[in-house]
């Protein structure tokens, strides 16, 4: 690592630029929030913000954590030039970036050897996304690269459309799509990396199929991102980018049958209906025309300005081929998107006896065309429910109750304990039932093939051993862009989950950072007024606790035979959890009724802050069912990205699949233990106003964000420490050239050097600390002067 010229070790954040002239500083803010002298104060730091953005100062740091805001313009700052100004530099020598970090993480991890992990936060449209990018690009520009590389880059030069079509898409998204917006600049480095065969721009690549099945227009940003990922960038030995893999995490699925006014579907339909040939959608049976598809037209807003459908079409095409897509899996995964388009379309009538039948006879039959089933049975399948079960309980079930309880009690008949002989029922759907079973059948299409896709996206980012032998010695940089705490006028299941996602996040960061940092103090014997902080544990536990927690509350009711419904849901919950410090009812505890919460809903106080969800839906989107012989169909697909996604062990297993909020929880367990694992970096992305709009930054929504994303808290606790800290040797070894006792060497032990050092320089003892083998330094203006001595 350089420091002007000069070597100094990993630890070296040894100077802190803060654009320190107090003229400079009134105008654009201090670009460390550890500078700021009312820090306590949210009005200060938001007004910091403010002048920084102003400014164009996008980037501020509150010790590690680099806080982001979202310019909405270009901004000249990603240029080569400006990657090769952070390459190597400590991270306080030189204003705050996103490329800073990127480079510290990456020094870390190669000097270090330890994985790192960048975890990305904000609420949607903040710029997750584009700060993923950026920090791809940057490793993409300045990492080494591997003559392994060539190999594949052979391969890929081989097939020239394919390089024509790379550069066309980034011009072309360039000029025409600015949701994926690289500046003239970024577009010829992209290039020049990919004719040096990097690995990395290959990811941007490939990474486009699932961008146009997992993004959306939403009304916050018009490519929103509908899912969390993970993404692990592996490096060789020798720094080179040489694999990845993602993990996808919640797919928002209700949005392929729902959208709310101003919203879309996800990008892949309309961009099949615009961007698809004639003969093409002749084939598959489908209108140019995206109002003529039910699941198209909720949102009314077919058209975004934003977004060319057409080219984004033309890339996904050229993209999957090179993903490793036959013609055939081509073929078939079109015929999926156009189904679940067919499926929309397929309208029920209601006969006499309550029971249903399909009006759209002709279209069913393309659509089991497409799906590759058998037309009756999908017929039958849509309008009935086939009752599977064992027992002659049953048949007491069914005598001694009603039907419906033998109706409820068998949708999920394997949990039934009291059914125990083999007995199969036909039973006939109603209206509501069938519209349910087609929607959900939709969804379960459309998100086992998301998976499924970012399956085979991960074939071709895999690290291929037999190539990379030297792999033994890979490290990893994680980036995670995950959806941000979310508080909107109607909160439901999709909130809980990714709320309950950043509690997880939270205590990660409690875990990592603030427990580490007490940690060190103690083991290093310092006295140091310990941070108050608020630990979250008590609201995941009041969250994923087994059997006490909200989440198994939800399963058990979702399982429980008999009338269960969200409202009986809510009085388990309270029942149960009703008298927990974060819970609360619209009841209160002397029979009166609570205002701020309706009786549909119940509001947890999260750490960021208090959201009401509504249990309208909880039910049934945990439950995420689909009708047992609606799967039985699907798993005699012949099409070959269908029966890999529907199992026919699945119908074959009695066991339950896990419901959708246990198996949110189990995978962000294993999310978490990734993370614990690696070495963390923060970016807190914020959106500065609702409409999008460059140099705008509205206040309220600031404070908001500042609030949910935790900062304050984040600040207190840095400044409540020592902003820095190193370890005798090194420090002596740097600054021994300020002390005629210290210099050329210090021959005593190395606490007395440090010591001497720092009486020489004139440290106050409230300005510094002396541990067991560190010196702990509480303000980095000290350490500033100390630099500037050592310049002079
Ligand atoms: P979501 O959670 O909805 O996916 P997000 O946080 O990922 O949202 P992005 O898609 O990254 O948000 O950003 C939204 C838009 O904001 C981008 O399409 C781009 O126009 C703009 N934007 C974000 N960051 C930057 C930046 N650093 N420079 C220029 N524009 C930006
Ligand atoms: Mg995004």
């Amino acid at each position: 690592m350089r420091y002007q010229g000069r070597e100094v070790d990993i630890e070296g954040r040894v100077r802190l630029v803060m654009e320190s002239a107090l003229t400079a500083r009134d105008r654009v803010g201090v670009q460390d929030f550890v500078l700021l002298e009312n820090y306590n104060s949210e009005a200060a730091f938001i007004e910091n913000l403010r002048r920084r953005f102003r400014e164009n100062l996008i980037y501020t740091y509150i010790g590690s954590v680099l806080v982001s805001v979202n310019p909405y313009k270009e901004l000249e700052i990603y240029s080569k030039q400006q990657m090769e100004r952070y390459r190597g530099v400590s991270f306080y020598e030189i204003s705050p970036h996103i490329y800073a970090l990127s480079d510290n993480t990456y020094r870390a991890m190669r000097t270090e050897r330890k994985d790192q992990c960048i975890l990305i936060s904000g609420e949607s449209g903040a710029g997750k996304t584009e700060a993923s990018k950026k920090i791809l690009l940057y490793y993409a520009v300045t990492c080494p690269t591997n003559d392994h590389m060539a190999i594949l880059g052979d391969r890929l030069l081989q097939s020239n459309p394919v390089l024509e079509v790379f550069s066309i898409w980034l011009f072309k998204l360039n000029s025409e799509c600015p949701q994926y917006v690289f500046s003239l600049d970024c577009v010829i480095l992209l290039l020049h990396c990919f004719f040096q065969f990097c690995f990395l721009p290959l990811i941007f690549w490939l990474f486009s199929p699932a961008k146009a099945f997992g993004n959306a227009k939403t009304l916050r940003n018009d490519n929103s991102s509908r899912f969390g990922k993970y993404m692990d960038v592996q490096f060789d030995f020798r720094g080179t980018p040489v694999g990845g893999h993602i993990l996808n995490y919640l797919l928002e699925k209700s949005r392929v049958v729902h959208q709310n006014h101003g919203e879309r579907n996800f990008h892949i339909f309309y961009q099949l209906l615009d961007g698809g040939d004639d003969d093409l959608l002749i084939t598959l049976d489908l209108e140019r025309n995206p109002q003529n598809y039910r699941y198209l037209v909720k949102g009314n807003c077919p058209r975004v300005s934003s977004i060319s459908d057409k080219n984004n079409w033309k890339v996904v095409m050229k993209a999957l081929p090179v993903i490793g897509f036959t013609e055939e899996e081509v073929q078939k995964l079109l015929n999926i998107i156009a189904s679940v388009l067919h499926l929309g379309n397929t309208q029920f009538g209601e006969g006499e006896e309550g029971d249903t039948y399909i009006t759209t006879e002709t279209q069913t039959s393309n659509l089991a065309k497409l799906l590759g089933v058998d037309g009756s049975a999908l017929r039958e399948a849509l309008t009935h429910k086939k009752l599977t079960a064992k027992g002659e309980e049953v048949i007491v079930c069914l005598s001694l109750l009603h039907f419906q309880f033998f109706h409820m009690c068998c949708v999920d008949f394997h949990s039934c304990h009291a059914c125990v002989c083999v007995l199969q029922m036909i039973s006939p759907l109603n209206y509501e039932q069938a519209v349910s079973a087609r929607d959900a059948l939709a969804k379960a299409v459309y998100g086992r093939t998301f998976t499924w896709l970012v399956e085979k996206i991960n074939q071709s980012l895999a690290l291929k051993e037999e190539i990379y032998h030297s792999s033994k010695d890979s490290s990893v940089i994680g980036l995670l862009d995950i959806y941000g705490f979310e508080v909107l006028q109607q909160n439901s299941f999709e909130q809980f989950c990714i709320n309950y996602c950043n509690e997880k996040l939270q205590q990660l960061f409690i875990e990592l950072t603030l427990r580490s940092e007490q940690e060190e103090y103690e083991t290093e014997g310092i006295a140091w007024e310990t941070v108050q902080y608020f630990d979250n544990k008590i609201i995941c536990d009041l969250i994923e606790e087994k059997h006490k927690g909200i989440i198994s509350i939800l399963d058990e009711e979702c399982l429980r035979p008999g009338e269960t419904c969200d409202v009986s849901f809510l009085e388990k919950l309270e029942d149960t959890v009703g008298s927990h410090p974060h819970f609360i009812t619209h009841k209160l505890a002397n029979g009166k009724t609570r205002r701020v919460v309706s009786r549909e809903e119940f509001r947890l106080l999260h750490y960021a802050g208090e959201v009401n969800y509504n249990v309208n839906g909880f039910l049934d989107k945990n439950n995420d069912l689909l009708n047992r012989n609606l799967k039985e169909v699907m798993c005699q697909s012949d099409n070959q990205i269908l029966s890999h996604c529907f199992r026919r062990e699945e119908v074959i297993d009695q066991k339950r699949p896990e419901m959708a909020a246990t198996q949110f929880k189990n995978s962000l367990m294993k999310l978490m233990e990734i993370l614990m694992s690696k070495e963390p970096s923060y970016v807190r992305c914020i959106k500065p106003n609702d409409a999008k709009q460059p140099g705008r930054f509205d206040e309220v929504l600031v404070r908001h964000q500042v609030k949910y994303l935790g900062l304050m808290e984040n600040l207190r606790v840095r400044r409540a420490g020592f902003a820095y800290r190193r370890r005798f040797e090194a420090f002596l070894q740097r600054y021994k050239p300020l002390c005629p006792e210290t210099w050329p060497n210090w021959h005593g032990r190395l606490v007395d050097g440090v010591s001497t050092l720092v009486n020489h320089l004139g440290y106050k003892a409230e300005e510094y600390k002396l541990g067991r083998s560190k010196i702990f330094i509480r303000f980095p203006k000290t350490l500033f002067t100390t630099e500037d001595a050592l310049e002079a």
